[in-house]
């Protein structure tokens, strides 16, 4: 499915976010930036070691040793990956909804958006954010995603944004949102 949103495209697929040939892609990290599990874990594996190292150095650097905390967002080379970059961001974990869940996830793509700008990307890839292991609600952190990617496009000159689901049963879940969505724009 494929929307133009304002001078921008936006676009709903199905497919591996390693495989994406757009200038950024983005990782639902988790805080301490050194890979893991679901989608974390295949970016690390088809990147390459490369890029735990910088994510090392942007740990020991940027964040003077802190980790990267829920909703915001560092950028590292894409190293083996056909994206030049990787944006990384840390989704919420899912506890109810009580722990301003949805604000941290909406500032997920936000600022990945953001960061992306200030380095002159114009296309872009997101996975689901915090609906695989993070157990944020698919039909809930859908419409908080496209919702923030649709306003910040609105607003902003960008290029192309995709989101790139991992099963079609993702995929439905979010075209049902998009169609939501646009209607009511
Ligand atoms: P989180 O910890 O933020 O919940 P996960 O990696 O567990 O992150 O899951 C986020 C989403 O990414 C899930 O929908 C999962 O199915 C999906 N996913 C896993 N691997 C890939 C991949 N290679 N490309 C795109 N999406 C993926």
């Amino acid at each position: 499915m494929k929307t133009k949103i304002s001078e921008n495209t936006l676009e709903l697929v199905t497919g591996d976010i390693t495989e994406q040939t757009t200038e950024a892609i983005v990782n639902a990290a988790n805080g301490s930036l050194l890979g893991g599990g679901g989608v974390d874990g295949a970016i690390h594996r088809a990147a390459g070691r490369a890029l735990l190292d910088e994510c090392k150095k942007v740990r020991a650097e940027t964040l003077s040793g802190e980790e990267l905390r829920a909703g915001e967002a560092v950028i590292t080379k894409g190293h083996d990956l056909p994206a030049e970059w990787v944006i990384h961001t840390v989704g919420p974990v899912w506890t109810g909804g009580s722990d301003k869940e949805e604000e941290k996830l909406a500032n997920c793509y936000r600022n990945a958006l953001k960061l992306a700008m200030e380095n002159n990307v114009k296309s872009i890839s997101f996975p689901s954010i915090s609906t695989g292991v993070y157990r944020f609600p698919i039909e809930q952190a859908a419409v908080i995603a496209l919702q923030t990617v649709v306003d910040f496009l609105e607003e902003h000159p960008f290029g192309y944004a995709a989101f790139i689901l991992f099963s079609d049963h993702d995929y439905r879940i979010y075209e049902a949102a998009m169609n939501r969505i646009l209607q009511e724009e």
